[in-house]
C-alpha cells in the first residue's frame, strides 16, 4: 500500500531515525525533583532563544496555554482572546472549567489580527458588575497567518496601557519567524525573539512543524514560571524521565527550524497549483497552512472531495465549506503534485 499523504495537520510527523538516536542517548533523571538534565537543558535553551528568564516543559500546547492563563488570572478574572484562537475555541474551555477564568472573545479581521478598537472596548471598567480583565492572548501564526510586527507593537502596547498582561500562543511561532526572516533577510531565531519580546509570556509547540512527538514550552520570568509549575502539577503534567521527550525537542530546535521554509515552499506550490479552479478560492499562504474555500455549487461537494482525496491516499481536514491542507516534513514535492492533480481532476469532472 502506498503511504498516506497526510495533510490534516503538521502534528502527524514521526520522529526521524536521527531524532530517535538522540532520544536514546539522552541523560535522564526525575524531573519532578528537577533532576532531569535534558529537561533542564531544554528549558534553558528555549528561554535563551526567546529571551526569557525561565521556561517550563509541558506535555502539550493546551496545557501550556492553560498554565499561562491560570498563572496570569485568578477566579473571576477574564482574558481577551480571538474568536478562533486555539486557547478559546479548541482547548475544551479549560481556563473557565478549571480556573474560573472567563474568556472575552473578540472577532478577527481577515488577516487574523484583533482590531485595537475592539480590544479597547473589551477591557472592562473597574466595576463590581464586571469580571476583572487581566490578560490579552494573541496567537502567531493564526490559521497559518503571520501577525505583522507593527501590529504586535500596537496591540501589546495597548494591553500594557490598560494594565493587562500579555500572552502569546506561539504554537507555530517558528513558522512565523522563518517566514519573517525570509522577508527581512535575518535569521529565524532573531525573528522568533523579536516576536517573543512583545509578550510577558510565550508558549511554543515542539510537536507541530518542528517534528517532535510531544511537548511544548512555556516561557516567562522566574516568578511566573514558578506559579505555572504549580499549575502544571495540579493539571497532572509534572512528568518524571521526561528528558526522553525533551531530547526530541532539543533535536528539533537544532535541526528543524530552518527547514520549515521547505514546508512553506510546498504550501506555496499547492497554492499555485490550485489557483485557477472554478468555484474554489485559495488564499495565498504565509506559512504552511492553506485553506480552500468552496463556493457556489462546489460547496455541496466538500464531503465528496474529501472522499475522493481519501481514495487517492490523501487526508485533509474539512470544516463546513472549507478544506484545510497543512504541509510538514513528512510530505514532499511529489506528494504535493499528486494532491494538486487529484483536486484539479475532481473539479474537471464536475
Ligand atoms: C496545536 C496547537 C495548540 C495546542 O497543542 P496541543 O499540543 O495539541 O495541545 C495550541 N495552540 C495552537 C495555535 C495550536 O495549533
Amino acid at each position: 500500500m502506498n503511504k498516506l499523504i497526510d495533510l490534516r495537520s503538521d502534528t502527524v510527523t514521526r520522529p526521524t531515525p536521527a531524532m530517535y538516536e538522540q532520544m536514546l542517548r539522552a541523560p535522564l533523571g526525575d524531573d519532578t525533583y528537577g533532576e532531569d538534565p535534558t529537561v533542564n537543558a531544554l528549558q534553558e535553551r528555549v528561554a535563551s532563544i526567546l529571551g526569557f528568564e525561565a521556561a517550563l516543559f509541558v506535555p502539550t500546547g493546551t496545557q501550556s496555554n492553560l498554565c499561562a492563563i491560570l498563572a496570569h488570572c485568578g477566579r473571576g478574572d477574564e482574558y481577551i482572546v480571538g474568536q478562533n484562537a486555539h486557547c478559546y475555541r479548541w482547548e475544551g474551555g479549560g481556563a473557565a472549567v478549571l480556573g474560573g477564568v472567563q474568556p472575552q472573545p473578540v472577532e478577527h479581521e481577515a488577516d487574523g489580527t484583533l482590531l485595537l478598537a475592539r480590544l479597547r472596548e473589551a477591557v472592562k471598567p473597574d466595576n463590581e458588575h464586571h469580571a476583572i480583565t487581566r490578560l490579552l492572548t494573541l496567537e502567531n501564526t493564526i490559521g497559518g497567518k503571520m501577525l505583522p510586527l507593527p501590529y504586535l507593537d500596537a496591540a501589546t502596547l495597548l494591553a500594557t496601557e490598560c494594565g493587562l498582561a500579555t500572552h502569546l500562543d506561539g504554537a507555530r511561532l517558528f513558522n512565523a519567524a522563518v517566514a519573517q526572516a525570509e522577508r527581512s533577510g535575518t535569521t529565524p531565531t532573531l525573528e522568533a525573539r523579536r516576536i517573543a519580546s512583545h509578550f510577558d509570556t510565550v508558549s511554543v509547540c515542539f510537536s507541530k512543524g518542528l517534528g517532535a512527538p510531544a511537548g511544548s514550552a512555556l516561557c516567562g520570568n522566574a516568578n511566573f514560571i514558578k506559579r505555572a509549575k504549580r499549575i502544571r502539577k495540579l493539571c497532572g503534567g509534572a512528568m518524571r524521565q521526561s528528558g526522553i521527550l525533551a531530547s526530541a525537542a532539543l533535536y528539533a530546535l537544532d535541526h528543524n527550524i530552518a527547514r520549515l521554509a521547505e514546508d512553506h515552499r510546498l504550501a506555496m506550490l499547492l497554492y499555485e497549483g490550485l489557483l485557477d479552479i472554478d468555484g474554489v478560492q485559495v488564499e495565498r499562504p504565509d506559512t504552511n497552512i492553506l485553506f480552500l474555500e468552496l463556493q457556489g455549487t462546489a460547496q455541496e461537494r466538500s464531503s465528496e472531495l474529501l472522499r475522493t482525496l481519501g481514495s487517492a491516499g490523501i487526508a485533509a481536514t474539512g470544516h463546513y465549506q472549507r478544506l484545510r491542507l497543512v504541509t510538514h516534513m513528512d510530505v514532499d514535492e511529489v506528494d504535493i503534485a499528486h494532491a494538486i492533480q487529484t483536486i484539479r481532476n475532481f473539479f474537471k469532472k464536475s
